[in-house]
């Protein structure tokens, strides 16, 4: 049998929740590195759009390394909210990254737009582009989607980020509730990872 060879990536992220991710998704034949491992800070993310952003991340470490690197932006778009807060996921947490502030930010949004809006179906989606770069210049990207509501309360302890007020369609929990295996295997980073696997 044809033994697969060990190949270097830098998975282009320094957050933890979306490292623990993707790490689970790439093939185990994979040495997988991270900016943190390597000492490296994240490039500006002066991007106007998922896809830009990703692109941004999966160049700048792949310059820096010399690896090849796979990026990820990804985000919350509230429908009502004009779909945000979008590219703006991380910065709604402040520069602490607190999600508490972040998510109290949420309910503050709807409040202003429509003060009975505990009483409504709130419909969201998450979105993950990734972006997976050669050294010399080559890149693919795929976009993954994942559509749900936004609790007015806080349920689980599991994930990151949105993940306690995020119920998918259909499920009866949020992502916050269920086990990480469960929500690596529906939500917008699978979509996104399904359409470019085939370069692994
Ligand atoms: P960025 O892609 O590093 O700009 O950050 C995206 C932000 O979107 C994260 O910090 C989270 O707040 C949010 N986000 C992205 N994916 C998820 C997810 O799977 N669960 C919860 N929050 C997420």
């Amino acid at each position: 049998m044809k033994q697969k060879k060990n190949i270097n990536i830098i998975v282009g992220t320094n957050n933890a929740g979306k490292l623990r991710e993707i790490k689970d998704l790439l093939p185990k034949n994979l040495i997988i590195y991270s900016p943190k491992n390597l000492k490296l800070k994240s490039p500006k993310e002066n991007g106007k759009s998922f896809k830009e952003n990703s692109l941004i991340k999966a160049k700048f470490f792949s310059k820096k390394t010399k690896m090849v690197c796979l990026a990820d932006d990804s985000g919350l778009e509230i429908n009502i909210l004009d779909k945000k807060p979008g590219i703006f996921s991380s910065r709604w947490a402040g520069p602490k990254g607190n999600f508490n502030f972040a998510i109290k930010k949420v309910f503050n949004e709807l409040k202003k737009k429509d003060p009975n809006w505990k009483n409504k179906k709130i419909l969201a989606q998450f979105i993950c582009v990734l972006t997976l770069y050669w050294p010399n210049g080559k890149f693919v990207n795929s976009v993954g989607k994942v559509k749900g509501y936004i609790l007015n309360t806080k349920r689980g302890n599991n994930g990151f980020g949105y993940d306690p007020i995020f119920k998918p369609l259909n499920k009866k929990i949020t992502f916050g509730e269920m086990k990480p295996k469960k929500k690596y295997k529906i939500d917008h980073r699978f979509q996104a990872f399904k359409k470019i696997k085939k370069f692994f």
